[in-house]
């Protein structure tokens, strides 16, 4: 969110109605939106993210030739006679196997080919049906097989592993995945009394993807791993030090530079002195800055085909400017987001260098882990991103360490804060705080909202995965809140607070492009504030007035820029109606698990309004084509 207070009704959010919207008694009130009113801690649990399909870049796969052995011996490669049938030993499926052994006489049998594990899959199975029978008797290992793939010893089994019939074995090579290596098997018997190691139906299976999340080969760089090690001056208000990024190509397009998003130099002139500095940069060659100075291309060395991976490394430095703003210095605090230099998307319509929007967001990114070691003097606090951890530093100072585990973006504050801290029912650890100026029993009312916000947003759409969020209020920001993976600003409101957790769901678990999209988050988070505050939207829709032809619910931020009066009224308020609308149309408990199954099917990935729409109309006999173009939601 980000948009002046001034137009959301902030007495939607007066304690009474808040405390009736979360009670018991609020049954009547909810019963329309089928919206839960209980904690996530009291229901059955919501569900986990559920299992990925395959994903487009790893075509499920059995990659071993000839692990029957029923066509010959190629591919593999054999001792003599180690592939044959007959001999007193049965297959376990066909007429043929492997014998390794079996002559009862110092030797040694091998059994080998070469294998290619595909790159982008996640999982990768050796699995093999294995008979020993033997003629020793002593409770000695003398006669010995070995499994290895690579140079990695897989399994030992020996005379002692005899038995009827065919066992089967099963062991993870995801190891391998992207790699050419040599399965093998070697059979080595003593000079006295044979062990038969007898083999069948080799197989390899690789499935699943491995970048980003939900096998998402269209965006990329994926995976994005941050490591940044920064120390502030004596105010927190200026950050110098070091960050990399690691990151692996998820697309079959070969990957030849990536880009730096400086979003905060929108604040700075351009280029003389720029409130974000990068410099000597390594693992690639630094441009100059583009889209006024938010972005840096870095060439890398060679490109990086599908699967494999690169990482880029910068010294950083940061100086907040003066300003109430998610990125600003409002006295002694010090607001800092979109500070840490993120990787830009490349889609299939290339490179997302969208421009900084005052009015909204321009952020895209993909899920990415983040740590984030923070030294600052032992007197200011620093709420941020993920879960952190204090230890102390040299003289009156503090490293906070912050890690964070699939987020789109790492913000935090820095300043002499008060805090208070709790837990929320669904056991998500909340710690507000609050600059000077805001009374403790506000910083207290705006706790039980986070907690309560959390819990019920997290039985709708799934559970907060984060374990940890922190709020920080100032009354002087000029915007509503501002939200950020598992950190928020925010004034004294419960409405805006409400709102900017569900961003948590919509925007950070479920990614979305701000930019091209911003109803996508805007519209959602809305819907689900009033979904919270237990507002059904009767009639909003009968207020809609359209400025022009040209004005839709879907439009992009380069729309609202140059129409920015009519942003907050169409993308939140008619794209909260419509999704009210929809609701309507499809029944409460169907748009429930609409939005429900369509967090988890994006959960840590990005979603795009026309995968919303399909999702819509999966939900529903109805046939929504005319309920889009009624509602403006085109794409
Ligand atoms: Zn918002």
């Amino acid at each position: 969110m980000r948009r002046l207070p001034g137009r959301r009704p902030l007495g939607r959010g007066l304690p009474g109605r808040r405390l009736l919207a979360l009670g018991a008694g609020v049954a009547l009130a909810t019963a329309s939106l089928a919206a839960p009113s209980v904690p996530a801690s009291a229901q059955a649990g919501p569900a986990k993210p559920k299992p990925r399909t395959a994903a487009a870049d790893c075509a499920p796969a059995q990659v071993v030739g000839n692990g029957g052995f029923e066509n010959g011996t190629s591919p593999w490669t054999a001792s003599s006679n180690v592939i044959f049938t007959g001999g007193g030993e049965t297959a376990h499926s066909g007429s043929r196997f492997a014998r390794l052994g079996g002559l009862g006489r110092t030797h040694t049998d091998t059994l080998s080919q070469s294998v290619t594990l595909p790159a982008g899959c996640s999982s990768a199975s050796l699995s093999f049906w294995l008979h020993v029978d033997t003629d020793e008797t002593d409770q000695v290992a003398y006669d010995k097989l070995t499994a290895k793939i690579g140079t990695t010893t897989l399994g030992t089994f020996s005379n002692l592993d005899a038995a009827d019939g065919y066992v089967k074995k099963t062991f993870d090579v995801s190891a391998y995945a992207g790699q050419t290596v040599t399965l093998t098997f070697t059979g080595a018997e003593d000079p006295s009394l044979q062990t038969s190691f007898v083999l069948d139906d080799v197989a390899l299976d690789v499935s699943g993807g491995t970048t980003p999340p939900g096998g998402d080969s269209t965006r990329t760089p994926a995976a994005p791993s941050y490591t940044v090690n920064l120390t502030s001056d004596s105010s927190g208000g200026t950050w110098t030090g070091h960050e990399s990024a690691s990151f692996t190509n998820a697309s079959a397009t070969p990957l030849s530079e990536v880009y730096l998003r400086l979003w905060d130099n929108y604040h700075g002139s351009c280029p003389s002195s720029t409130p974000i500095t990068v410099g000597n940069v390594t693992g690639g060659t630094a441009g100059s800055l583009e889209v006024g100075c938010t972005a840096l291309k870095i060439t890398l060395p060679a490109p990086l085909n599908q699967g494999q991976s690169g990482t880029v490394g910068f010294d950083l430095k940061i100086v907040v400017p003066s300003g109430a703003d998610r990125f600003g210095r409002d006295g002694s605090y010090n607001f800092i987001g979109n500070a840490l230099p993120v990787l830009a998307i490349r889609d299939a319509s290339g490179w997302h260098l969208d421009p900084y929007t005052n009015n909204g967001e321009s952020f895209y990114s993909l899920a990415s882990d983040f740590k984030v070691t923070l030294d600052h003097p032992t007197s200011i606090a620093v709420p941020a991103t993920g879960t952190s951890v204090d230890t102390p530093g040299s003289s009156g100072r503090t490293v906070t360490t912050a890690t964070a585990a699939k987020v789109r973006d790492f913000a935090w504050g820095a300043g002499p804060f008060q805090k208070i801290s709790g837990t929320s029912s669904g056991g998500v650890k909340v710690n507000v705080y609050w600059v000077s100026g805001i009374s403790s029993s506000s910083a207290q009312s705006m706790l039980n909202t986070a907690t309560n916000a959390l819990d019920v947003h997290s039985s709708r759409f799934g559970a907060y995965p984060y374990g940890e969020a922190d709020v920080i209020l100032d009354n002087n920001f000029w915007f509503g809140g501002m939200e950020y993976p598992g950190f928020v600003l925010d004034l004294v409101s419960s409405t805006a607070l409400a709102h900017e957790f569900a961003h948590q769901w919509w925007y950070g678990i479920v990614g979305d492009d701000e930019y091209n999209s911003p109803w996508l988050d805007e519209a959602f988070a809305d819907y689900s504030t009033d979904l919270y505050f237990g507002d059904d939207g009767a009639g909003c829709w009968s207020n809609v007035s359209w400025a022009s032809s040209a004005e839709k619910i879907t439009n992009s931020m380069a729309y609202w820029d140059a129409h920015s009066s009519r942003y907050s009224t169409v993308v939140y308020g008619y794209g909260k109606c419509a999704l009210h609308d929809l609701r309507r149309v499809l029944g409460d408990t169907a748009m429930a698990t609409l939005l429900r199954n369509y967090a988890q099917s994006h959960w840590y990935g990005v979603s795009t309004t026309a995968e919303f729409k399909a999702a819509a109309q999966a939900a529903t006999s109805t046939d929504l084509t005319s309920f889009w173009s009624q509602h403006r939601i085109e794409g």
